[in-house]
């Protein structure tokens, strides 16, 4: 066991998903402002972690190690998990947003892995070019505009582009679904590209993430694998096949719980820590 939690009692590990573990989800909702450049927005609310919950993971962490791990990035999760003016730094022993590509052990900030540093520029200059062609290529109804969306752990694909309005995107999603277009693009990338060690993930209306193999939650174990833990548990909400909790709870290193929402997990601590 690493020195840095030789104040713990338990040499256990236990790690939270967020969105409807720790918190509730956000909720999102839809302004349609026809008139401007933009046709619409989404705009998300934040919902905070309860008092409650604070107090147990609190409690917690007198015993043993806790840490999250969510697909947002630091900020957001950040928001969802600290009261205001304070840090999910001083809350949490390990904090990993974006899956762990940004990690953070007792505050310090562990070493960071991105889309492109995975790639290289060469090799992801290939690739995109390819997708590219391949969309210009594309005869379907309608295209729009940014089909390529770089993000630090992914990119996402749409043929008919980010920017397309909302009854654009049912459109081209009824037509998705007569004409397979994202499942045989999906095919020909899984072919041409088999050595580049990606995974091709559709998802939503109109696009396709594209990302390392392996760069879900089990992406956050890499950092604490050495560490010397006893047992590594895992809470989630979405461990069910094609949920995003799924291959971390899993995972043989992982001892994993299914939990239905915030008051749920809060229930299992209380039973397992006597709180
Ligand atoms: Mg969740």
């Amino acid at each position: 066991m690493a020195p840095s939690f030789a104040d713990r009692p338990s040499k256990k590990l236990y790690l939270f998903d967020v969105d409807e573990t720790l918190t509730p989800a956000r909720r999102v909702s839809l302004t349609v402002f026809q008139f401007f450049a933009n046709p619409f927005r989404v705009r998300c609310i934040v919902q905070l972690v309860s008092p409650e919950m604070l107090s147990v993971l609190r409690e917690m962490r007198k015993r043993a190690v806790i840490g999250v791990v969510g697909g947002s990035d630091f900020t957001k999760i950040s928001e969802q998990l600290s009261p205001p003016g304070t840090s999910v730094l001083d809350e949490f022993d390990y904090v990993f947003a974006e899956n762990g590509l940004t990690a953070y052990k007792l505050g310090e900030p562990l070493p960071s892995q991105s889309f492109i540093k995975f790639l290289g520029e060469e090799r992801y200059k290939t690739l995109v070019n390819f997708i590219l062609h391949y969309i210009a290529d594309l005869d379907i109804p309608i295209k729009r505009g940014t089909f390529v969306e770089f993000r630090n752990g992914m990119i996402n694909v749409t043929p008919l582009g980010r920017n397309a309005t909302i009854q654009e995107r049912l459109d081209f999603e009824a037509y998705d679904k007569v004409h397979g277009i994202r499942q045989a693009f999906v095919k020909v990338l899984r072919e041409k590209f088999a050595d580049y060690g990606l995974t091709f993930s559709i998802g939503g209306q109109i696009s396709f993430d594209v990302f390392p193999n392996g760069w879900d939650k089990r992406f956050c174990l890499q950092h604490v694998v050495d560490e010397g833990f006893e047992e590594i548990h895992f809470f989630g909400d979405k461990t069910y096949q094609g949920g995003n909790d799924y291959e971390i709870y899993n995972d043989p290193r992982t001892i994993g719980h299914s939990v239905k929402n915030p008051p749920h997990t809060l229930e299992l601590l209380k039973e397992m820590f006597n709180l």
